[in-house]
């Protein structure tokens, strides 16, 4: 089978270009007689790979130089337990709750001490994002806590949201890379890089360095972000492979115009599936309007039965995993950087014939 037109939540597609230079230099990295898979984390060769990797992400987000940039393991999950053990310095720390992974990361950080949901948009299924404003802020809480871009339900923040001179932690791991950010605006960023950026493996951390070294004492050593940061995320074995391949892609996004040609890219690329979706009679979006993601279009027949028939005939046309995430049903295409603008097209007329089909 030829290569179809991946819509997966993630791990997700990659550009085509990115891949073919990994299968270039998959047994042969460069000269050095072997695969990046292969050789040592501490090798000089390995040692430039990290080091270029980490400077074009830089470029790419335009990181500055009081923030400090980690490349760790354990999946965004992981930084859900990581975040309040480094950073819930009084014991307090607020969480705005607009879908399920940040329902996920205020669960985990009521483990660690006085978690508090101060808004959430449980009541109309996650299909918006809460207002924000300074004053909902718990004066002595020692940070904010929000997912930037909802995964499943396909919302995201149109803006920064306004917490005053509390410190803002963002997970962005579906939304990361995908057009400009204003990292000055938050203490931390964390992603796990399998959506928008490498293969499953990596999570990236974006931290203010003046947050660093206030961890709870007994944290796991492999969690304590002023470990990884000393140790230039060598403190043990980096995902060496999902770091290289990141590598490659911040290259790609960097000559392909940087984040302000992904985000004109996206914003057409999610117009084309939004402006089919409101004018069609037979499906409908889920999110509202003000907060649709970039990333991940959500929508549903309101028939479970032609959801299902729908994303049968769109695998069998080469429309792979438009399948909604197991807890909400219909269906998701999610059209990250990777993502042509050929293949929404295609997708949308796909989508207008099997509507003419259904009628
Ligand atoms: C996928 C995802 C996660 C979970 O990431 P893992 O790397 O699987 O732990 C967390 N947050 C968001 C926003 C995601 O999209």
């Amino acid at each position: 089978m030829d290569r179809v037109y991946n819509f997966s939540a993630g791990p997700s597609m990659l550009p085509m270009e990115v891949l073919e230079q990994a299968a270039k230099e998959m047994t042969n990295y460069n000269g050095s007689g072997m695969s990046v898979m292969e050789m040592s984390h501490r090798s000089p060769v390995y040692d430039a790979i990290i080091k270029e990797t980490e400077a074009d992400f830089r470029k790419l987000m335009n990181i500055p130089d009081n923030y400090k940039v980690l490349f760790l393991q354990g999946g965004a999950s992981t930084q859900f337990a990581a975040v309040p053990l480094n950073l819930m310095k009084t014991g307090k720390a607020d969480y705005v709750v607009s879908g399920q992974f940040s329902g996920k990361a205020y669960k985990e950080a009521k483990k660690y001490g006085d978690a508090k949901c101060i808004a959430t948009s449980e009541d109309k299924t996650f299909s918006y994002i809460p207002e924000i404003t300074p004053d909902m802020v718990r004066e002595d809480a020692d940070y904010v806590h929000v997912c930037y871009n909802n995964t499943i339900f396909g919302t995201k923040y149109p803006e920064v949201p306004n917490v005053g001179d509390k410190v803002l932690v963002a997970d962005m791991s579906s939304c990361i890379t995908s057009e400009p950010v204003d990292v000055t605006k938050f203490g931390v960023i964390y992603a796990g890089a399998q959506k928008n950026m490498a293969p499953a493996g990596l999570t990236v951390v974006i931290i203010r360095e003046d947050l660093l070294g206030t961890a709870r004492e007994d944290i796991p050593t492999m969690l304590d972000y002023k470990t990884m940061a000393d140790n230039d995320s060598m403190y043990n074995t980096p995902p060496c492979y999902a770091i290289y391949v990141a590598g490659l892609v911040y290259k790609w996004a960097l000559k392909n115009g940087g984040l302000v040609a992904m985000k004109e890219r996206n914003e057409k690329k999610a117009a084309l599936l939004y402006d089919f979706l409101d004018q069609s009679s037979l499906f409908k979006p889920t999110a509202e309007k003000k907060y649709r993601s970039l990333m991940n279009v959500c929508f549903v027949t309101g028939d479970a039965e032609l959801d299902k028939k729908f994303c049968k005939e769109a695998a069998e046309a080469g429309f792979v995993n438009l399948k909604g995430h197991r807890s909400v049903g219909g269906m998701r295409a999610s059209i990250y950087n990777a993502m042509p603008t050929e293949g929404v097209a295609a997708l949308v007329e796909f989508m207008k014939k099997f509507e003419e089909n259904n009628k």
